[in-house]
């Protein structure tokens, strides 16, 4: 497979270095200047971005959170002046003041670049047909998609999220070969495909699966149901979007456009940094982007990073999974748990089908904490006193990974919420 800019996407390491020195320079100087919420940060440090001398020091830099995002909402962040801001989107605020960033055309232009890179690393060529079933509007994701697919060379097709029967029919009339989608949205696509009767008139080989983690056990759910590659990639809204990382013909690990965004990895308590290839919560500075420049951005996914070669010939640096965040895991019981260490126990596990709903609630003084599981068909409808040992196994497998012992209850295939974009996977009903 090809790469798109092989003069940054197989850099010399020491090269890689010296150029992000001048460009994170550039960043923290046109922050200092244009952004008063980064000069206050940065006078309350004592800094100046003179002090900014070698790489290193970007750890001297001040983070930066989703909350300062909600603090300056709507433009507080943006170093652009509205005359040369040309795009504005957002994440969607379920949970307070919704996260603003802007583009000048130079930033949708390094936007559809970088998202070409990772299409172009999927496999993604000239004469495929994209089908681009993320949603579209103030989400990054549909029109990051669709810039760079359309520089890649593809066929877009902005079908946007939702309206499966429609979905199904044009990606058979159109013969779409790539589909962009959640992978929850993916693997339900995938199962309507293997239930139309004619899974063979489907043309699709590649899948860009991206807006939320999916996991190895997803990954082959989803490639068990119909004959696709499916590449996993990675991007938020508060760093650029989709094109912050993704996965080459390797599938180990997303290579990050490190020309552009700064990696960290630091523990999440300390903030000290953890060594190559342990797990710690990602942090990003973005030192290209003209609009909405971010120093240090704490992400809160936890995964590891690795600057050990790859076989597809990048040098840039790759990131694992994310294994979950420093704000989805709960606590029940004392223990802390992350919803993806349950989704690992639970689709390695012959019999379960790939859904699933963690539901926490309060009785009393104690908190509950039950796990909901579809089963297969033959499962479910089997002796009544099989299903009990099969509970009971499922059970156990949970504790023992977990630490933790759920009430599992075992429902009817196709019972628990198909979603055409995030999956929710957990319901804390407990009174904060
Ligand atoms: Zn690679």
């Amino acid at each position: 497979m090809g790469i798109w800019d092989a003069q940054h996407e197989t850099m010399d390491r020491e090269q890689l270095r010296a150029l992000q020195l001048e460009r994170l320079q550039a960043a923290v100087g046109r922050v200092d200047e244009r952004v008063p919420f980064y000069r206050d940060k940065l006078t309350a440090l004592g800094m100046e971005p003179g002090d900014v001398r070698e790489l290193d020091d970007v750890r001297k830099l001040p983070f930066t959170t989703k909350n300062d995002f909600r603090e300056q909402y709507p433009f507080g962040l943006f170093a652009a002046p509205m005359e040369e801001v040309v795009e504005v989107h957002s994440s969607s605020g379920t949970t307070g003041k919704p996260v603003v960033a802007g583009f000048t055309r130079r930033d949708l232009d390094t936007w559809a670049d970088l998202v070409c890179r990772v299409a172009v690393m999927a496999g993604v060529q000239a004469g495929d047909i994209a089908q681009v079933s993320f949603g579209y509007g103030m989400f990054t994701g549909g029109f990051g998609l669709h810039y760079g697919l359309q520089r890649a060379g593809a066929a877009v097709v902005p079908i946007s999220a939702g309206n499966t029967a429609r979905q199904l029919q044009f990606m058979q009339d159109f013969g779409a070969t790539v589909l962009i989608a959640t992978p929850s949205y993916a693997l339900y696509l995938a199962e309507a495909i293997q239930k139309s009767g004619t899974p063979e008139a489907f043309k699709l080989r590649l899948g860009m699966f991206g807006a939320e983690a999916c996991s190895e056990e997803m990954r082959r759910q989803i490639e068990s149901r119909i004959p696709m590659r499916a590449t996993d990639n990675y991007g938020l809204t508060e760093v650029i979007g989709p094109g912050v990382s993704g996965e080459c013909e390797c599938r180990n690990g997303m290579h990050i456009a490190e020309d552009h965004f700064l990696v960290e990895v630091v523990d999440p308590v300390t903030d000290e940094p953890v060594a190559d290839g342990e797990t710690g919560e990602l942090i990003f500075t973005s030192m290209t982007r003209e609009c909405s420049p971010v120093l240090r951005y704490r992400t809160r996914d936890l995964c590891s990073v690795t600057t050990e070669p790859c076989a597809c010939g990048r040098t840039l640096a790759r990131m694992g999974k994310v294994v979950g965040r420093t704000d989805d895991m709960f606590i029940i019981s004392g223990v802390n748990v992350f919803p993806s260490a349950v989704e690992r126990v639970l689709f390695a596990i012959e019999g379960i089908e790939p859904y699933y709903q963690i539901v926490l609630q309060r009785k009393g003084a104690l908190d509950t904490f039950e796990v909901q599981v579809e089963v297969t068909e033959t499962i479910f409808n089997g002796w009544m006193d099989d299903l009990r040992a099969f509970e009971k196994q499922v059970t156990e497998q949970l504790r023992s990974a977990l630490l933790v012992r759920p009430k599992v209850k075992l429902v009817e295939p196709g019972t628990l919420e198909r979603t055409e974009g995030k999956a929710k996977r957990v319901i804390d009903d407990r009174p904060r």
